[in-house]
This record gives structure tokens, sequence and C-alpha cells, in this order.
């Protein structure tokens, strides 16, 4: 075996990830965690400063319920997720963020975010949720509120410690191991309680970018499907997993269009001009009743874009220049106003990526793109599972103890699995809560989890047998690798192991081909899905057979391990829900109506430790308030 020395710490609650949802676990428990004797430890991958999908600055926050001041109530957040979901949601989990949420928000204006400010002192709003912000360095300003916290209370946070797998003790979460990705070393954290915070997944499917732009999504490459992983391994139930999100996004660079919607009120077209919102209008009223009411969810507003390319009329652009022409016509009248508001607007449309998304800048520059003159390119993104987001994948967790929810089984956000926790992207049904929801579910999630310590005192069991077995599975693919890279010359090419980027590869192309990516319209069926499955068990089968060349190879290698698991539990949710919800997303084009009469319902599914087999539930779905 790989020398590895294994490293040991022994901790009350282990939080694992360092994004959003995570610095709100950490803010959280340094402080109750301090005043009940109760010891945490985080460990993330990367450096929390700049770890996560908020890594590289974002422009906006995307929700803030404003309930001091008067602009909403948490009842309207709850219906805006019900009408974005299609109906499927658990609203006792997104009543609980959003009455939390806001005051998150004011953590991270005290802690040193800008956020934009109007005239009168008050938050500039992107949309109704929405507030604008200076974004750039978003990550570090809550990241290092984190790190005070927990320096403060005496708490450690490891950093570059790739988290592959949760240790348990029978049905109850124990700990978790994984390898430091900088000094060849097996950690295992031994605890009491565990909060999953890993982030949700991306290049489970085919990313649209090839050759030199391989690589570039939507979704910042950093995360894998480590929470999917985590949890359905420790045998949680799962919930939504056929729930992706797609984006529609700015085309090649992925650069974000919430700004251009929303703020600069542009419009979307197609190649002959037609805006398919209103072309396409009485589509919506096969979605009854979600495609009727307002606003259209987000699946529904793809769907109807998809329309158009496949009817030949794409490329798909945003009318940039049209709207910022809108914005200072109102200043027609004084050429001196009229200049100085289309500089504005023109900067303020090129911040909105160098707040982000950068790249999207640069492919602007290198392609003559003048947004105040000229319209841009606008196209699907392939899926990601992003629960956090308008997608909707994540465990099953249990609902706040103080609300009326048929779903509570003891401590908020536990998952089905005694002592596991999980928020922001890791648990499901409950979207819409993006960077600050994550960060608001963090903290809640933090504050049950301590909760949990303080009544549950015993340390769990772990067999040490059990751990070297995992130890030895986990750094297997360097052992492979050695052994046999001399086989051939060339040490990419061997009969007697795989590399992560050609597994990754074979991933990619089944998932696009058999389970609705791009390159397929975004269209599967029953028996496409099928044979998915069976090539996906040949898929898992070659997984043992990853080979490693170095510490960043191993990652790669349980990188696409765990997106395997998360690919596996969406097929087998998108087989078991026979309609198609949520077009625009996905079209099971066997099953091509939404079927409210049976699957007005939560579509659950639940890997079994013990037998190797999965079960897939279906859940009801409760409303909170009418
Ligand atoms: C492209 C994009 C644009 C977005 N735009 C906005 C926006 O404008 N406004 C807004 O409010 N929200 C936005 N969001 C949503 C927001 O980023 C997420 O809701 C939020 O980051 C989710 O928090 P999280 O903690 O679940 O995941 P993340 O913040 O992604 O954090 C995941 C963490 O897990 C760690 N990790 C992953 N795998 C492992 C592993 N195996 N071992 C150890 N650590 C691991 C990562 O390093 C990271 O620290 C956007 C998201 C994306 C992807």
């Amino acid at each position: 075996m790989a020398d590895y020395p294994t490293v040991e710490v022994t901790t009350d609650l282990l939080i694992v990830g360092g994004g959003m949802a995570a610095t709100g676990c950490a803010v959280e428990a340094a402080y109750w965690g301090k005043k009940n004797g109760v010891k945490v430890t985080a460990v993330d991958k990367a450096a929390f400063t700049r770890s996560g999908a908020v890594a590289m600055g974002l422009s906006a926050i995307n929700q803030y319920v404003g309930v001091n001041e008067g602009q909403n109530t948490c009842e309207d957040y709850v219906h805006y997720v019900r009408q974005d979901l299609m109906g499927i949601s658990r609203e006792d989990l997104v009543f609980n963020i959003a009455r939390h949420v806001d005051s998150s928000v004011h953590l991270f204006e005290k802690w040193g975010l800008p956020i934009w400010l109007d005239e009168n002192g008050r938050y500039v709003h992107e949309g109704r949720w929405q507030l604008m912000i200076n974004g750039e360095s978003y990550k570090v300003i809550v990241a290092e509120a984190a790190k005070n916290a927990m320096d403060a209370a005496g708490f450690e946070i490891y950093e570059r410690v790739f988290i592959v797998a949760p240790i348990m003790d029978g049905d109850r979460i124990a700990g978790a191991v994984g390898f430091g990705t900088r000094d060849d070393k097996f950690y295992v954290f031994k605890a009491k309680a565990v909060i999953c915070a890993l982030g949700g997944a991306v290049h489970v499917f085919r990313p649209r970018s090839t050759g030199e732009g391989q690589g570039r999504s939507w979704y910042p490459p950093f995360n894998s499907g480590s929470s999917a992983f985590f949890t359905i391994k420790a045998g949680a139930e799962m919930t939504c997993q056929e729930v992706r999100f797609i984006p529609v996004r700015f085309k090649d660079a992925y650069g974000p269009v919430g700004a251009w919607f929303l703020l600069f009120k542009s419009r979307a077209t197609s190649a002959t001009g037609g805006e398919y919102m209103v072309v396409r209008k009485e589509e919506l009223n096969n979605w009854a009743p979600y495609g009727l009411a307002k606003p259209i969810p987000a699946n529904l507003r793809n769907y109807l874009g998809m329309l158009d390319v496949e009817a030949g009329l794409g490329p798909l652009y945003m009318e940039t220049a049209e709207a910022i022409q809108n914005i200072a016509a109102q200043f027609k009248d004084d050429p001196k106003a009229f200049k100085k508001k289309m500089k504005d607007l023109e900067s303020e449309a090129w911040e909105d990526f160098l707040d982000m998304t950068i790249s999207q800048a640069i492919l602007w520059a290198a392609s003559n793109i003048m947004p105040e003159t000229s319209r841009s390119e606008i196209a699907a993104c392939e899926p990601y599972f992003i629960g956090s987001h308008s997608g909707a994948s994540g465990a099953w967790v249990s609902g706040p103890e103080d609300l009326d929810t048929p779903y509570k089984w003891g401590y908020g956000n536990m998952c089905t699995v005694k002592g596991l926790f999980a928020c922001g992207d890791a648990s499901g049904a409950s979207s819409h809560k993006f960077s600050s929801g994550s960060h608001a579910e963090g903290r809640f999630a933090a504050k049950e989890a301590v909760r949990f310590c303080v009544e549950n005192p015993t340390m769990p069991n772990v067999d040490a047998a059990a751990l070297e077995a995992l130890k030895k599975e986990i750094l297997q693919p360097l052992d492979t690798y050695a052994e046999n890279c001399k086989m051939t010359t060339a040490p990419e090419i061997n009969p007697n192991y795989i590399k992560p980027m050609s597994y990754m590869h074979r991933l990619q192309k089944m998932m696009d081909e058999y389970a609705g990516g791009w390159g397929s319209g975004f269209k599967t069926s029953k028996a496409l899905i099928e044979r998915g499955l069976e090539l996906m068990a040949m898929l898992k089968e070659d997984a043992a057979k990853l080979g490693a060349k170095n510490v960043y190879d191993l990652e790669r290698c349980w990188e696409n391990i765990q997106r395997t698991w998360q690919a596996e539990a969406h097929m087998r949710t998108v087989l078991f829900r026979e309609e198609t919800r949520w077009p625009g997303y996905y079209f099971r084009a066997d099953k091509p109506k939404m079927d409210e009469a049976n699957w007005h319902c939560f579509a659950n599914c639940k890997w079994d430790p013990k037998t190797g087999e999965w079960t897939m539930i279906k859940r009801d779905v409760v409303p909170l308030i009418p």
C-alpha cells in the first residue's frame, strides 16, 4: 500500500466542506460549541477563503427576503419556490431558510461585504429577491469571519484535505476519512456528529466546451458530487435526484444573465428576432398550473428557448444593446446626461462579469462584443447538480422542530442517518437558497448538530480493521498505477488501469447520450436510461481499476467515483418518475406530459450499505402554508 501515514483527529462535531454552507456552520458551531463544551473541527479540500462555487466572487446575493423592510414575507418566498419547482418542494425547509436568511446577509454587510445602496441608503435590488453587491471578495469576507470564529473558540480548520467517505458505527455516523492533497497523509476524523456541506456536482455530464476550452463550465469545476456520495454511502435517503439544473447563460464563457434579465430588463430572442417567451406563450398552457402563474419557472423559460433551437431558429441572443438603449432613453433630451448614463450602464455590464465570470469579459473583448452596440449569444448549459440553486437534488433532511410539518425525526437538517446533517447543496428539495440561504441553513444545521452532540455524548465506535480496509481502498489507485505503469511505453495507455481523465470522458459520454445531456437535446426515455444503467454497471466495475500517478490523480480518481454515484442516483430517479415535470431541465420522451395525479410527490432513493441495493420511494408533498 502507498506509504501514507495516518493522522487521526478526534472531535465532537465535524464539518466537511468549506463553502457558503460550511462557513455558516463554522460561525454558529464555534459559538454554540464553545458554550456547550462541544469540540468543532472543519475540513475543506481547498482553502476556505477561495473554495466552492463562490470562490471567484458573485455579483448578486440571490436570496434576501427583506422582512424588516416589509418588502416580503417568508410565506411569499415559500410560494415562489413552490412555483419555480413545479410544485415539488419541502416548504418547511424553504420557510426555515427564509426566516433566517436576512440575518446572514446583515452579517455579510457587517463583515465588510459591499452591498449596493441607492440614494436613500436602501439596498439596490436586482430583482424581487436579489441584492446587487461588489462581490469579487464575497467568499474571502465570509470565510474570514468563519475562520476568526473557529480560531477564537480554539477550534481547528483543516485545509487541503479531500474527504472521500463517511465512517460508520452501524447505522450511526462516526466520522469521515480522506487524504491530504499536499502532504501525502491519510486522515481519519472521528466525530459524534458530521455536517455534510461538500457542495453539488459538475462534469457529471459532457460539457459543451472542448479542446482548449475543456473543463470550462458554468459551475466552477471544484465540486464533484462529494455530498451525494458521502450521504448515499452513509445510507441516507436522498431526494429530488432527478432535479438537475440547466442554466441558460452567455454562450461559451457561461457569463451570468441575471443582471440582464432582471436589472436591465433585456429580452432574449431567436436569430430571426422572435422573443421566444412571447412567441411560444401558448406552450405554457401544457404545463398548468405552473406554466400559467408568475414567475414562470426557470425550466419552462429554458424550454421555450429550446423549442426555438429545435426548430432551427438558433442561435439565441440576449438583446443587450436594446436593453441599454431603453434604459438610457429616459435621458434622451439631455445629451450630457444620456452620455453619462450610457457610460455607467456599459461599465455595470462589464463589472457584472468581472465580479464573477472574468472569462466572459475576456470572451466579449476577444470577439468584439460591445454590449451597448451588439447583442450576445446565449445557450442552455450542460446539466449540473446544485440543490441550493434552481436544481433540488440532495439528502432528505428533518424539518425544524417548531414548524407544523410531517417531515420530522429528531434534529433539524439531520439526514435519515443518526448524527449526519446536511445543508447547502447537500440537502435536497429546498432550492433557491443560493449563497445567502446556504449560509443561513448552515448556521441552523450547526446549532442543531451541537444540540445533537450535547444530547448524544457517547463517542461512536470505529472498527480499526474496517478503517484499514477503507484506507487500502482509497489509496489503491496509487498502487495500481505504480505496479503497472512500466508495462507500456505511454503511461496513459495501459491494459491494467484506466486514468481518471479517460474514465471521466466515459462517464460524461454515457450521461450525455443516455441521460439527456445537451448532445441529446436534453431528452431521454425508459429504454435509454435502462441501457445507460447497464453501461454504468460496467463503468463502476472499472472504477476499481483506476490508476493514479500522484496525489493529484488520486483526487481526480475519487472525484470521478463520486460523480458516478451522483450520476447513478440521477438515472435511477429519472427512470422512477414516469412523467415529464421539468421540461427545460430534462424531457422523458416516452412520458412527455406532467402527471399531477400520480407524480405530485417527491421521488426519493436510498442505497443500502448492507446489501448494495437501491430502493425507490414516493413521499407526499405536504404544503406548509396554503
Ligand atoms: C456559477 C454559479 C453562480 C452562482 N451565482 C450566484 C449568485 O449570483 N448569487 C447567489 O446568491 N448565489 C449564487 N450561486 C449559488 C451559490 O454559489 C451556492 O448556493 C452556494 O455556494 C452553495 O453553498 P455550498 O456550501 O453548498 O457549496 P459551495 O459553496 O460550492 O462549497 C462546497 C465546499 O465543499 C468543498 N468540497 C467539495 N468537495 C470536497 C471534498 N471531497 N472534500 C473536502 N471538501 C470538499 C469545496 O472546496 C467547498 O469549500 C451560484 C452558483 C454557481 C455555481
